[in-house]
């Protein structure tokens, strides 16, 4: 365990040539507090959690003071956004204070999110509010606990200095930890400004630092870019396994490593609703839950095109060729544990699509549903009722049990042992919005920061029935219903 002034750093990425970042240092918060620590992200990086009390933690967090052997800077990148590539964007108001190697080797990134501006604020403020700082740092370790990949969260530190958005709230930073920051739009703003050199720079630095096993490849950009496609396609599918909706998949929050990546007005889904859109700004419905896939190819083919001098075309082809298949794969293989089917037939696909038609039909909870889903038995006994008062027509959700029914017996499903494979996939607890939003009040308008602890804990065992907890597993009251949240944070 060690104390903050002793993380030992290895600033990879500050080794880059400058073309890569601008060296900066944050701009503190005026009276920094500690609004929450997160123990197991202290742990990644062997941080001893009682560090978190010295006075000199918010110090250090709060942008007062550099940790020695930090090394700040602001990432450039570019990206699509909705569509349309964007020259420059970067981080214009979080700052990679360096990488902490681990006494495992494993490598962490340590990026301070509301640091102040940078060279690539664009006029902005640079500041983040505690509110979306909190959607963030809970929604990672949600995630996380989910056994999705995604971005960490050490701490929330935050300030009374005022931070206009619609309104006048509170600053806040977070730490937030990955293994990179390197998004599909940092290797797109060295494309797009005719600097080919700099692209297989990048390539090479990400491919030695994250997959080492393909720097002696001779055909290693190939399988650099084959990897980030079945990575994405495979997040994607747990994404709509679980009924999340990121919101913002421009490319410039698509991760290089193909975990979940910039936390903004994201939404699980309460009642099924496939074109369910969480983005209040997304009026075309381009991040629609159900257009995520194809989105998720799109992203994957513009870094694809990035890549145009390091690979041909039929290689870049057949990279994207691979999306496909192994989104289907792995969403067919996800989906079937959530019905708790052992086996796979041709039918499932019917079996889930009419489902998914019913829930919509019938405004059902999908996370619920699922769970609910695990005491179904193949006899049909009073636990079938508890599963059809979900439904507004009781009587179609008989017809699409009796299917089901008859699917289990088929490949002679045993109630007890599907049950138990069920609770491990079909999660109890997710972060709803208006779980999100009831910790939020709570935080800006009394300073009571407990339901943050208490959501980091419920949600950090999802599968774990939590006596007392009952309530954090409830569809949302009306003012939650379907939040569409906006993109200022
Ligand atoms: P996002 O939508 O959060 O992924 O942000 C898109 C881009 O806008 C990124 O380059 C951010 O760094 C930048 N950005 C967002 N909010 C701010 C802010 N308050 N100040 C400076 N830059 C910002
Ligand atoms: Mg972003």
């Amino acid at each position: 365990m060690r104390k903050l002034d002793e993380l030992p750093f290895d600033n990879t990425y500050a080794r880059l040539p400058a073309a890569f970042y601008s060296k900066v240092s944050p701009t503190s918060l005026p009276d920094p507090y500690l609004v929450s620590f997160n123990p197991a992200a202290a742990e990644l990086i062997d941080l001893d959690p009682r560090e978190a009390e010295r006075p000199e933690f918010v110090e250090y967090f709060g942008g007062g003071r550099t940790l020695p052997g930090a090394e700040p800077l602001a990432m450039l990148y570019a990206g699509h956004q909705f569509g349309s590539y964007v020259p420059q964007l970067g981080d214009g108001r979080a700052i990679l204070l360096g990488e902490v190697k681990n006494a495992r080797g494993a490598k962490w990134d340590l990026h301070l999110k509301g640091a102040g501006q940078t060279p690539y604020s664009r006029g902005f403020d640079g500041r983040a509010v505690l509110r979306s700082t909190i959607r963030e740092y809970l929604c990672g370790e949600a995630m996380h606990a989910l056994g999705i990949p995604s971005s960490r969260a050490l701490c929330i530190v935050g300030s009374d200095a005022p931070v206009r958005r619609e309104t006048i709230e509170t600053a806040a930073m977070l730490v937030r930890m990955a293994e990179s920051h390197v998004r599909f739009g940092t290797f797109e703003i060295f494309y797009y400004r005719g600097l080919p050199e700099r692209v297989r720079e990048l390539a090479d630095y990400v491919i030695a630092n994250h997959f080492p096993e393909l720097v002696v490849a001779e055909d290693k950009y190939r399988q650099f870019l084959l990897e980030a496609a079945r990575r994405t396609a495979r997040l994607i599918a747990k994404w709509q396994a679980v009924g999340f909706a990121h919101g913002v998949m421009n490319t410039d929050n698509m991760s290089i490593l193909g975990f979940t990546l910039d936390y903004g007005p994201f939404g699980f889904l309460d009642d099924y609703h496939a074109g369910f859109i969480c983005n209040h700004s997304d009026h075309s419905g381009r991040y629609a839950f159900d257009q995520q896939p194809a989105v998720g190819l799109w992203n994957v083919s513009r870094l694809a095109q990035t890549l145009v001098n390091l690979i041909t075309v039929e290689e870049a082809t057949a990279a994207l060729e691979a999306y496909q298949p192994a989104f289907a794969a792995h969403y067919g293989e996800l989906m079937r544990a959530k019905l708790g089917l052992a086996t796979e037939a041709e039918e499932d696909a019917e079996l889930l699509l009419s489902l998914f038609g019913l829930l919509e039909a019938n405004g059902v909870d999908y996370t619920n549903f699922f769970r609910r889903l695990g005491n179904f038995t193949t006899t049909g006994d009073a636990r079938h009722d508890e599963l059809r008062d979900m439904f507004v027509e009781p009587a179609a959700f008989d017809a699409w049990a009796a299917r089901y029914r008859a699917r289990l017996l088929a490949e002679s499903s045993a109630d007890a042992a599907r049950k138990s494979r069920m609770d491990q996939v079909n999660p109890k607890y997710v972060l709803r919005n208006y779980l999100a939003q009831n910790a939020i009040t709570a935080a800006t308008e009394r300073r009571d920061y407990t339901e943050i602890e208490r959501l980091l804990e419920t949600l950090g065992a999802p599968f774990t029935e939590q006596p007392g907890r009952e309530a954090y597993a409830e569809s949302p009251p009306d003012w939650g219903k379907r939040l569409s949240v906006s993109c200022s944070s």
